[in-house]
């Protein structure tokens, strides 16, 4: 056991609580609209860090699943578990909840103390940096939109969550996963990962490439990682009617203009990302199985020392940057 002792460490464990070393921790675009002060929920001064892999160190007396040892993946949100979104399984809705990174201090500390239940173990392929980013949030949100076999899948915005979101689509057999973007080096990394199609959209029309691919109807879904005015735009434009488009990436703005007339006249099904808290271990069946490649995906590491350096990089997409990681 680790000598260092910390605040964090010193505070006594909750009897269904778990001391983390914190090993590894994501840097997100939402860190940055952050700082930016678009979370105004977001209270500074807030240890950021909501993508968090470490070590158990104790484990409280009530602890029956988790112990000393295990390498896990932890989940930000955290619900009261009594109440009746928690008792449903959706404790990302709590309103006594609190989620690590955003109205709680989050991983960027070397100890912190997480409920039991949000510990999830990996096995020993997969790196504390993978562990980290193993957010179950994308697959979580495609399997709830129920690909069928066969769906051509466009993913707009090929940053993280666009990139796992590619692999997951197919995964959850699309027959084509098509992959949309401005960034050159991003779109190669889709088309290593197995993307059909990449479609820079400042140099092809995006609508016309999507038609290609469909026979002219528009794509079975589109799922938006980009969120932003135009990404919202072309989602509604290039899904075929009677199709699903799922809004994962965060609008920090308020769209302007925008029409939502083609959700109506085009019978569309429009799902949300806040999902349940589910579907850990099978993400993690998927990485330890090398079907989801989440290694290509984190293209620099920091110490801890050196976040502000870290965020420079994912904020001003320096040096063909996908994701960041932090080790404190
Ligand atoms: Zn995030
Ligand atoms: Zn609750």
């Amino acid at each position: 056991m680790e000598e260092v002792r910390s605040p964090q460490e010193e505070r006594s464990l909750g009897a269904s609580e778990v001391l983390l070393r914190v090993m590894a921790v994501g840097v997100c675009r939402t860190d940055i609209h952050i700082m930016d002060g678009r979370f105004p929920q977001v209270k500074p001064p807030r240890v950021l860090g909501h993508e968090i892999a470490g070590i158990v160190k104790r484990v409280g007396k009530e602890v029956r699943r988790a112990e000393p040892g295990w390498r896990v993946t932890c989940d930000s949100v955290v619900g009261c578990g009594r109440c009746y979104f928690c008792r449903a399984g959706s404790r990302q809705f709590c309103t006594t909840g609190y989620e690590m990174g955003f109205t709680h201090d989050g991983g960027c500390q070397e100890w912190l103390i997480v409920p039991e239940e949000n510990v999830y173990p990996v096995g020993d392929t997969i790196s504390m940096e993978e562990a980290a980013i193993l957010d179950m949030e994308v697959y979580a949100a495609l399997k709830k939109s129920e690909i069928r076999t066969g769906d051509v899948v466009l993913i707009e915005g090929p940053g993280p969550a666009g990139l796992v979101a590619s692999q997951i689509a197919r995964i959850l057999r699309a027959r084509r996963v098509l992959l949309s973007g401005d960034s050159e080096r991003r779109l190669e990394t889709g088309k290593l990962l197995g993307v059909d199609r990449a479609i820079h959209i400042r140099k092809e029309d995006l609508g016309k490439a999507v038609r290609e691919e469909t026979e002219g109807r528009g794509a079975d879904l589109v799922m938006d990682c980009a969120g932003t005015a135009e990404s919202f735009r072309q989602a509604l434009e290039t899904v075929a009617p009677g199709g699903k488009v799922v809004l994962y990436g965060i609008y920090p703005d308020p769209l302007p203009q925008a029409s939502v007339l083609p959700v109506i006249l085009k019978n569309l099904v429009v799902y949300g990302a806040l999902s349940d808290r589910k579907y850990w271990d099978e993400v993690i069946a998927l990485v330890e199985a090398g079907r989801l490649n989440l290694k290509r995906l984190i293209t620099h590491i920091f110490p801890l020392d050196e976040a502000a350096e870290a965020y420079a990089y994912t904020r001003d997409g320096r040096d063909g940057v996908v994701k960041v990681v932090l080790q404190p």
